[in-house]
C-alpha cells in the first residue's frame, strides 16, 4: 500500500465513525510558553483538553506534523542512527473531547490495524499501565478488561509509568495509556527470543507504532493528581512507522516516505546507500532533516540565532556535517532535494510545493554560510593544533571553537583523531555545562497552580468596540523568574486589553478598584487561548470589581501601524507583484517591521513608491470596514490571503480599507486618515529571499522630522550658515581629496630624499653593507625604502627606528645572501630587540618588524645591533 493511501485510510476510517477531520495545525507554536514546536499530535488541542474552548465537534481526526528535538521529547541524537526516529513525523490521530473513551478507541484502534490495514494478529502485543505506588494509581484495569475482548492475553503486557503513564508537562492533563507494539522480525528471529522480552527494549523490529491515551486525571504544581471531570482521548500513531509494516520493510527509511529522498542524495553525491554504515547514517540524517527544516520554512519559521530559529538552524547544520564529513559535499547541495520532497508530499501538505523556492534559496544560502564556517573552523583548527604541545588539545580551546565560531565539536574530535591528537573531552564537557548552567539560571522559572475564584467563567474580548470596563478577576497564579522577580497573571470574565498576536504587542493599561487604588497592566498576552493580564502585585480587592482602563495613547499609536501595515502589504503587491508574502511583522507603538518574500532589494524608486501607494490611502481617508465571524471560506472568496504558518479558526474576522483585505484579529484605526503620514525608515535583507521593510507613522513621524531638522539646523551652522549645504560639503570634500593627494606626494618626494641620505650613511663592517637609522616615515614608507635599498645592494643589513603615534617601530632588512651565509635571522633579531621598546615582533628571516610602547628605547636598540654585528 502506498504511503498516500495508507494516509487516506486512517482518515476515512474515522469519519466513517463521526470524526471531524482537520488539516494539520502549523509546526511552530505561537501562544504556548512551555513549548516551541509541536511535538504530539494533541499539542495544537490542548486548549481544549484544558477547558479553554469548545472544539467544533466532540471527535476529530488528522495527521499532525509533529518535531520532537527540544525539551521534553528530543530524539534528535538517535535520528540517523536508528531506522525508527525521526525529527519531523506525522502522527496519525483520533480524538473524543469528553465523547468516547477507553472502550472505543481500543476497539477502534483494533479494526483498524487488523481489519482495514489487515495487519497479522499475531505480530502484535499492547501494553496497559501497571499502577503505580508513588502516585497512588491502580492499575488500568478497564483498559486491560477491553484489550480481552480483542487480543490474547498473553499478548497484553504490563508497563511502568515511564511508558504508560503519559503527562502533558509538569502540569495539565494526563493518565494512564495503552501502546500497540508490532514485532516485524523473521520467524527464525522469533524462535530465538519472543517478541514479549523485546517490546519497549529499543530493538529497531519491535517498535510502538501507536499510543492510545486515556486522560483522566490533572497534575497540579504541588504534584499531586485530581480526576478530571470530563474524559478525554488523545491517540497518536506514527505515520512513518506504519508504512514500514504495511509495506513489508525492516526500516521507515525503505517506505516511500523516504526512498525518494533517499535515491536523489545517491544520485547527487555519488554514494550508494546500504553499502557504509558511515555513509548510511549520514543519508538518513540528511533525508530525515531535509524534511523537518523543509516544513519549518513553509510554516513560516526561518532558520535564526535565536529560539525556534536556532532549533531549525542546528537541524541543517547537523545535515550539512553529516554530509561534509561523511559524503565529502564541500559545496551546497541539500537545498536540491526539496524538488523531491515537495513532489512527494505536497500532495498532503500544499505548503511545500506553494512555498517550494523559498525552501530551496534559504536552505542553500544557509548551507554556504555554514560551509564557509565549516572552512574557517578548519584554519583555525590547524592554529590551536601546531600550538599545542604534547598530544591533547585543551578542551577549553576546543570550546573556544564551538561556541564562538560555531564549529561543531564532533568534527574537532574527528580531525584530531585523523592527525593522532586526542581532544580532552572532559575539559570541554566542563566549560559546556558552565554555559548551560548560566543560561539555565537566566531562564529559570516556577508557575503556581491558578487560584479560581469564580468557577466555570467564560472570557470575553471587547477590546475591538471599548478600551475601558468594569471586570471581575476569575483566577490569578503568581510566577517567578531570574528575569522579571515575581509577578502575577490575571484572568478576567471580560476584557478590553487585546493580548499580544498577530505580529501586534498586548495592550498595557491599569486596574483601578473602587478606592481608586491603582495596580498597572505591564503586557498582556495568550495562553492556549486564554487572555493573561500580567501586574507585579495583586490588586489589593481581589473579589471586587475593578475597572479595567486600557492605554488608549499606546493603544492608538500601535494601531496606526497596524493598518499602515496592511497598506504596506497591499503596496508591496502592488508595485513588486504578488509574489511578495507576508513572512512576519512586528507591530509597536513606535514602529512597525514587516518581512516578505523577495528576491532582490527593493531599489529606492521602489521604496518611494511603495510611500506614495500608502500615503495616498492615508490622504484618501478610507473607512476602516470589519466583519467579525465570518466562515473561512467567504473571507477567502472575498479577497482575503490566508498565511501558512498561522492558525485560523473556522470562522474569522476581515479587516478592511478600501482594496486591502485581510484575515487579522488585531486592532486598527477607524479610518486611514487618522495615520497622519507614513515613512520607510529601512529596507534590508532577513535571508535568502526575505527582505524587511521597517517604517514609521503619526507621532513617530513628528520626532522623526524634527530630528532631521535639527541635525540640518547643526550642519548649517557648522558651515557658518550657508545658503547651500550640500553645495558647501561637496566642496569641503573636493578640498579634502585635493589636500590628501597633495600630502602623498610630500610624502613621496621625502621618501626620496631621505633615500639619497641614508646612502652615504652606509658602511662596510666585515663585509656587510650596514646601516642603523631613526628615520622619520610610517610602516609602509620604511618597508618600501628597505626593499628599494636592497635592490640596489649585496651584503645589506639595515635596522630602521621610527617613532610613530608615541609609538615605536623597528624594522629590519637583511640580503637573502648573508641569511644563508651567516645565518643571521631578521625575525629573531627584532624579538630580541623588542626588549628595549617594551615591545615585540617577528616575521621573516630576511625581513621584519617589531612594535612597541616605548619609542626612547629605539636609540639602544639601534646601539646594540651595532655591536652585535661588529
Ligand atoms: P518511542 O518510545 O519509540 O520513542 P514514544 O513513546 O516517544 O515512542 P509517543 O510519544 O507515544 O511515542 O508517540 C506516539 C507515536 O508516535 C509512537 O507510537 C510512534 O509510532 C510515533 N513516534 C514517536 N516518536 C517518533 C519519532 N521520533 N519519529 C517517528 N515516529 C515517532
Ligand atoms: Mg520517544
Amino acid at each position: 500500500m502506498k504511503s498516500q493511501d495508507i494516509r487516506s485510510k486512517f482518515l476515512k476510517f474515522f469519519e466513517d465513525k463521526q470524526h471531524a477531520i482537520v488539516p494539520s495545525a502549523p509546526m511552530v507554536l505561537k501562544d504556548d510558553p512551555t513549548l516551541m514546536f509541536v511535538n504530539s499530535g494533541m499539542a495544537p488541542f490542548k486548549e481544549y483538553f484544558l477547558g479553554n474552548a469548545e472544539p467544533k465537534s466532540k471527535r476529530i481526526a488528522d495527521t499532525q506534523k509533529c518535531l520532537r528535538v527540544s525539551g521534553k521529547h528530543n530524539d534528535l541524537e538517535e535520528v540517523g542512527y536508528d531506522t525508527y526516529h525521526h525529527t519531523l513525523f506525522e502522527m496519525l490521530g483520533n480524538w473524543s473531547f469528553g465523547d468516547y473513551f477507553k472502550k472505543e478507541a481500543i476497539a477502534w484502534a483494533w479494526e483498524l490495524l487488523t481489519e482495514v490495514y489487515k495487519i497479522d494478529k499475531n505480530i502484535l502485543y499492547v501494553t496497559v499501565f501497571e499502577g503505580d505506588k508513588g502516585d497512588d494509581l491502580p492499575m488500568d484495569q478497564e483498559a486491560y478488561d477491553f484489550w480481552k475482548e480483542h487480543i490474547s492475553e498473553d499478548r497484553i503486557l504490563m508497563g511502568n509509568k515511564k511508558d504508560n503513564f503519559w503527562e502533558m508537562g509538569d502540569q495539565g492533563p494526563c493518565g494512564p495509556c495503552s501502546e500497540i507494539h508490532v514485532d516485524i522480525r523473521s520467524d527464525e528471529e522469533k524462535s530465538k527470543v519472543s517478541g514479549k522480552d523485546l517490546v519497549n527494549m529499543d530493538h529497531p523490529q519491535v517498535v510502538e507504532i501507536w499510543n492510545l491515551v486515556f486522560m483522566q486525571y490533572n497534575r497540579k504544581a504541588n504534584g499531586s493528581l485530581e480526576s478530571l471531570p470530563s474524559k478525554h482521548i488523545d491517540t497518536g500513531m506514527g505515520f512513518e512507522r506504519l508504512c514500514m509494516v504495511l509495506q513489508g520493510v525492516k526500516s521507515n527509511y525503505d517506505t516511500d516516505v523516504f526512498t525518494p529522498i533517499i535515491r536523489e542524495i545517491e544520485t547527487i553525491a555519488g554514494k550508494d546507500y546500504g553499502k557504509n554504515e558511515k555513509v548510511d547514517v549520514a543519508i538518513r540524517v540528511i533525508s530525515d532533516h531535509v524534511r523537518a527544516v523543509a516544513f519549518s520554512i513553509a510554516d513560516g519559521q526561518l532558520p535564526s540565532n535565536t529560539g525556534a530559529g536556532y532549533v531549525i538552524r542546528r537541524i541543517l547544520r547537523r545535515a550539512i556535517r553529516y554530509s561534509f564529513t561523511f559524503l565529502d559535499q564541500k559545496d551546497p547541495f541539500i537545498y536540491r532535494l526539496v524538488d523531491v520532497l515537495s513532489k512527494k508530499m505536497g500532495e498532503a501538505f500544499p505548503e511545500l510545493k506553494k512555498e517550494k523556492h523559498l525552501i530551496e534559496n534559504v536552505i542553500k544560502e544557509e548551507e554556504a554560510s555554514f560551509l564557509r564556517t565549516l572552512d574557517q573552523g578548519l584554519v583555525l583548527l590547524d592554529g590551536i593544533v601546531s600550538n599545542t604541545k604534547g598530544d591533547t588539545v585543551s578542551g577549553e580551546r576546543a570550546f573556544e571553537l564551538y561556541d564562538t565560531y560555531g564549529f561543531p565539536i564532533d568534527l574537532t574530535a574527528l580531525i584530531l583523531s585523523e592527525k593522532g591528537l586526542k581532544l580532552d573531552e572532559q575539559g570541554f564537557q566542563e566549560q559546556l555545562e558552565k554555559q548551560k548552567n548560566r543560561s539555565r539560571a537566566a531562564s529559570e522559572m516556577s508557575t503556581e497552580d491558578w487560584t479560581v475564584l469564580i468557577d466555570d467563567a467564560e472570557q470575553e474580548f471587547i477590546g475591538y468596540d471599548n478600551l475601558e470596563a468594569n471586570v471581575k478577576i476569575t483566577r490569578y497564579r503568581k510566577v517567578t523568574s531570574k528575569k522579571d522577580g515575581d509577578m502575577y497573571q490575571l484572568v478576567f470574565n471580560l476584557t478590553p486589553f487585546y493580548a499580544e498576536g498577530g505580529g501586534q504587542v498586548g495592550d498595557k493599561g491599569y486596574l483601578e478598584d473602587i478606592n481608586g487604588d491603582v495596580v498597572y497592566v505591564l503586557d498582556t498576552k495568550k495562553e492556549n487561548n486564554v487572555i493573561i493580564h500580567f501586574v507585579k502585585n495583586l490588586p489589593e480587592h481581589l473579589s471586587e470589581t475593578h475597572k479595567a482602563v486600557v492605554d488608549a495613547n499606546q493603544r492608538y499609536r500601535t494601531e496606526c501601524n497596524h493598518t499602515a501595515t496592511h497598506l504596506l502589504h497591499q503596496a508591496l503587491r502592488d508595485i513588486l507583484g504578488t509574489h511578495v508574502e507576508q513572512k512576519g511583522s512586528a507591530v509597536h507603538a513606535k514602529h512597525l517591521r514587516f518581512d516578505f518574500s523577495h528576491f532582490s532589494k527593493v531599489t529606492s524608486e521602489e521604496l518611494q513608491e511603495v510611500e506614495n501607494f500608502v500615503n495616498a490611502r492615508i490622504a484618501g481617508k478610507l473607512p476602516l470596514k470589519e466583519q467579525r465571524n465570518v466562515p473561512m471560506e467567504q473571507a477567502i472568496s472575498e479577497g482575503a490571503m490566508a498565511l501558512f504558518g498561522e492558525k485560523y479558526g473556522d470562522t474569522v474576522r476581515t479587516v478592511r480599507f478600501g482594496q486591502s483585505i485581510e484575515l487579522c484579529g488585531g486592532t486598527h484605526v477607524k479610518n486611514t486618515g487618522d495615520i497622519w503620514y507614513f515613512k520607510i525608515v529601512s529596507e534590508s535583507a532577513v535571508a535568502a529571499g526575505i527582505r524587511r521593510i521597517e517604517a514609521i507613522t503619526n507621532d513617530a513621524m513628528k520626532d522623526y522630522f524634527e530630528e532631521g531638522y535639527q541635525v540640518l539646523s547643526e550642519i548649517k551652522s557648522l558651515l557658518n550658515n550657508a545658503k547651500e549645504p550640500v553645495k558647501a560639503i561637496e566642496n569641503l570634500q573636493e578640498e579634502n581629496s585635493s589636500l590628501k593627494k597633495q600630502i602623498e606626494q610630500l610624502l613621496k618626494d621625502k621618501a626620496k630624499n631621505i633615500k639619497g641620505e641614508l646612502k652615504n650613511e652606509i658602511t662596510n663592517i666585515n663585509g656587510i653593507q650596514f646601516l642603523t637609522k631613526q628615520v622619520d616615515l610610517d610602516a609602509a614608507g620604511i618597508k618600501d625604502l628597505c626593499f628599494e635599498l636592497g635592490s640596489q645592494y649585496d651584503n645589506l643589513f639595515l635596522l630602521f627606528g621610527a617613532e610613530n603615534d608615541g609609538k615605536a617601530l623597528l624594522t629590519c632588512y637583511i640580503s637573502k645572501e648573508l641569511v644563508a651565509e651567516k645565518g643571521l635571522n631578521a625575525g629573531q633579531i627584532v624579538r630580541e630587540l623588542g626588549k628595549y621598546i617594551q615591545g615585540g615582533g617577528g616575521g621573516q628571516p630576511f625581513f621584519a618588524t617589531a612594535g612597541g610602547k616605548n619609542p626612547s628605547g629605539i636609540k639602544e636598540a639601534l646601539g646594540a645591533v651595532k655591536n652585535y654585528i661588529a
